[in-house]
Formats: structure tokens, C-alpha cells, sequence
């Protein structure tokens, strides 16, 4: 290389600073191994993320905020820590990929004579009480309801889905489906057993074999990772990243949701970041949260601004990070309408360094860990890559399904608009 190609080279590497890409992957990858359960309440694979993350923020010598990395809480979850399988004449169906669990289902082992009821029957209550009665009155057979919604319209979809829920209270419901998979959390179990089958998977007038096992644990213990870099200026105010580590977990033994975009990926931005302000100051307190239960109905950040660490006035901004794997399409940045000087700030920067192809503006939203910081008035942004990536919630959001093309220049974003906050 001459000499002005080595002058560039070190004007890019020292003007850009941040490359830690390498770092990020490694991170990413690790939280998306089978060792991590899918980061979710079977074999305690939410802790095993936990002491991984306490011992990445140990490496890079980034302190606990209060006297230990973690800061426990409890709810009730519903699990699948075992059997999950589904038969029909000897074909096994697939976990994930043919059939997913309802989240609040309960276990079974039996096999069902399959019965299906048309949008017609079901949306004529008095017709299926009558039907689900005769159907409840002939003990000799396990019975289970298919509802097939491929044959209905978008509109009776939403009415008859509704009602499905109301179903899975009486009797074993079945939903057909011809549309993606996207499972999640329960906090409760329903009576019944419930499931979503891909059309052309099975015969929806055969029987159908079932061997399920839920478990329905009260208190589980969870934990938030908390984290802090002080300042030595006094009266600094704070900055806070957030993301969270949590992810489904496992729907039986043999089959786990990664979770590497949702949200392995800002997992790892977030202890690269540590790293970064590690070395490089700023003149504010700059604390990181890596929450849990997220999934289950954003329950650590709750259970966080109810018990808060820090004072929640101090907070200058708070920036949470969910969904980061991609963003050749760009970033959306949620309450962008509330925070109106802020986020021209972050357009600026993006346009003076071209960094992303968009940094676009959503208004409030209760989707993410931000929301509770929201609802006490903490000024925060959340902030999710738009791309190609459409897997999500599924157990095809995989590690290698992520680019990373655009990691670096999301965090140069963010570290410029803490610099200039
Ligand atoms: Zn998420």
C-alpha cells in the first residue's frame, strides 16, 4: 500500500472509532446457542444469560450499579420443558416448523378424532353450543375442534379468533393456518390443549396423536442485568441504554427459538457500547440495562421503574435497543414525535456521516422496555433496524439470518448523539 492509501486508512480507523464488530458477532452467536435455551424459562436458560452477561460487563471491567450485576424478580410463566409431539399415521410433525403450542396451553397425551367446525358454525352461537354439547356428550372418543382459517375472509378471521380463545376453554382447539408462526409467552394455562397446524401438514378429518407437556411455574425467579459507567464530573446527569436478553425459550426438550434479531443482537450492541464509553468518557453517568421477561409482557423494566435504581429525574435520555440485526432499510426511532430536537439530532448526525439509508419517525408506542420509562416521563427513544430479516418469533430468527451490516454504524450514530445530546 503507498503512503496515502496507509494516511486514509488511519484517518477511517481513527475518526470512525468504533469496530467492534467481531466482538458483536461472537456475543450474538453465544446467546443464540442451544446452551442458552433460548434465553427463556426452561432449564433456566434466562439465568444462564444472565451470569454470561455479568461475566462479559466483568471482562471489560464495567461495575454492577447496585451491590451485585443483578437485580431479581418473579413471575408466572407457562413452560414446555419436555415431550412435544405431534403424530398423525406415524408422520411426526415438526415443532416450529408444522406446528407451534399456544403459549398458555396445557399438556396432553392422548389422541384426538379431529372434528372441524366451518366460520358458519362457529359464528352461530346458539348452532355451536348445541354442536359442542353432543360433541362433549360422546365420552368414548378424545375430541379436538379445527378451525380452519385459510378458508375464511380477513374479516371473519379476526371474529372467529376470538372466539377460538373462548373455545380452548371448553374443549382441545386446533387452528390451521397457511400464514408464519409467531409464538410467545404465557402467563397463565388455559384448560385445554391448544395448537396452530400449518395447512397441508395434516388431515384435518383424521385423528391426530398428542403428547405435550406443559408446566406451569408459579414466582419463577428472573433477573435485569444492571450495569453503570460514573462519571467524575459532579451532579452529571445520566444516560441509559437498554435492551433486552430475554427471548421464548424452549417449546419442548429438543426445540429452542434463538431469538438472535429479537434480541440477542441488541444484547451484544449494548456490552459493545459498555465498551466503548469504558474508554472513551463522557461527561455523564452512562448505565446499561439488559432486561428479562420482556416477552412476557415487558415485566423486568416494569418491575424496574417500580423499583428504580437510580433516580428516574436524573435521566437525561434513555435509548432502548431491540431488533438491531439488520437495518439495510434503516432505523425507526419510537417516540421520534415526542422528543422532536432529539431526534433531528439523530438525523443530522446520520446525514453529515452517512450512516443509515433512514432514520425514520414513529410516534409512542407500548412495544418495547422503553414504554414504562415512557409512562413516567423518562425522555427515551426505542430504536429497531428495518430490513430484509422478516423472521421474528420464530425459530428461523437464527444467528446466520443476521447481516450486521449496518451494526456499526447504528452505534456511531448513538455515540455521536450522546456527544452532542
Ligand atoms: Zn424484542
Amino acid at each position: 500500500m503507498h503512503k496515502l492509501g496507509l494516511f486514509f486508512l488511519l484517518l477511517f480507523v481513527s475518526t470512525s472509532g468504533f469496530s467492534q464488530i467481531e466482538e458483536i458477532k461472537r456475543i450474538t452467536k453465544e446467546l443464540c446457542s442451544p446452551e442458552f435455551h433460548g434465553r427463556g424459562y426452561v432449564n433456566k436458560g434466562d439465568s444462564i444469560a444472565a451470569a454470561f452477561l455479568a461475566s462479559e460487563f466483568k471482562k471489560i471491567e464495567v461495575e454492577p450499579l447496585g451491590k451485585s450485576y443483578f437485580q431479581p424478580f418473579q413471575l408466572d410463566v407457562n413452560t414446555f420443558p419436555g415431550e412435544m409431539k405431534v403424530e398423525q399415521k406415524r408422520k411426526l410433525l415438526i415443532p416450529g416448523r408444522d406446528f407451534v403450542v399456544n403459549p398458555s396451553s396445557t399438556g396432553v397425551n392422548t389422541t384426538y378424532k379431529l372434528h372441524e367446525l366451518n366460520a358458519s358454525e362457529l359464528l352461530d352461537l346458539e348452532g355451536m353450543r348445541a354442536l359442542i354439547q353432543k360433541i362433549k356428550n360422546d365420552p368414548s372418543v378424545d375430541k379436538a375442534i379445527v378451525i380452519d382459517y385459510t378458508l375464511m375472509s380477513a374479516d371473519t378471521v379476526k371474529l372467529v379468533q376470538s372466539l377460538a380463545y373462548e373455545l380452548a376453554t371448553i374443549l382441545p382447539v386446533i387452528e390451521c393456518i397457511d400464514t408464519k408462526f409467531t409464538w410467545s409467552v404465557g402467563r397463565k394455562q388455559s384448560f385445554y390443549p391448544f395448537l396452530q397446524i400449518q395447512a397441508g401438514s395434516f388431515d384435518k378429518s383424521g385423528e391426530l396423536k398428542v403428547n405435550i407437556e406443559a408446566s406451569f411455574v408459579k414466582n419463577y425467579q428472573s433477573q435485569n442485568v444492571i450495569t453503570h459507567i460514573p462519571t467524575k464530573k459532579k451532579c452529571a446527569k445520566t444516560i441509559v441504554f437498554t435492551a433486552h436478553y430475554d427471548h421464548l425459550g424452549r417449546m419442548g426438550s429438543d426445540t429452542h427459538f434463538p431469538g438472535a434479531n429479537d434480541n440477542a443482537s441488541g444484547t451484544a450492541m449494548l456490552i459493545t457500547l459498555a465498551k466503548h464509553f469504558k474508554k472513551n468518557p463522557v461527561n455523564y453517568n452512562v448505565v446499561f440495562m439488559a432486561f428479562a421477561g420482556e416477552e412476557a409482557g415487558l415485566v423486568g423494566s416494569k418491575h424496574f421503574v417500580e423499583n428504580p435504581m437510580l433516580k428516574l429525574k436524573e435521566i437525561k435520555f434513555l435509548v432502548n435497543l431491540d431488533i438491531m440485526g439488520s437495518g439495510e432499510e434503516g432505523i425507526t426511532v419510537v417516540n421520534a414525535t415526542e422528543f422532536k430536537d432529539q431526534f433531528t439530532l439523530l438525523q443530522t448526525i446520520n446525514n453529515e456521516k452517512n450512516l443509515l439509508a433512514q432514520v425514520k419517525s414513529r410516534g409512542p408506542s407500548a412495544n418495547s422496555d422503553h414504554h414504562w420509562f415512557t409512562e413516567k416521563g423518562v425522555p427515551a427513544f426505542f430504536i429497531y433496524t428495518m430490513g430484509t430479516n422478516k423472521h421474528y418469533h420464530d425459530i428461523f430468527d437464527t444467528y446466520e439470518e443476521l447481516t450486521f451490516n449496518e451494526y456499526e454504524d447504528i452505534t456511531t450514530l448513538l455515540i455521536e448523539f450522546v456527544k452532542r445530546l
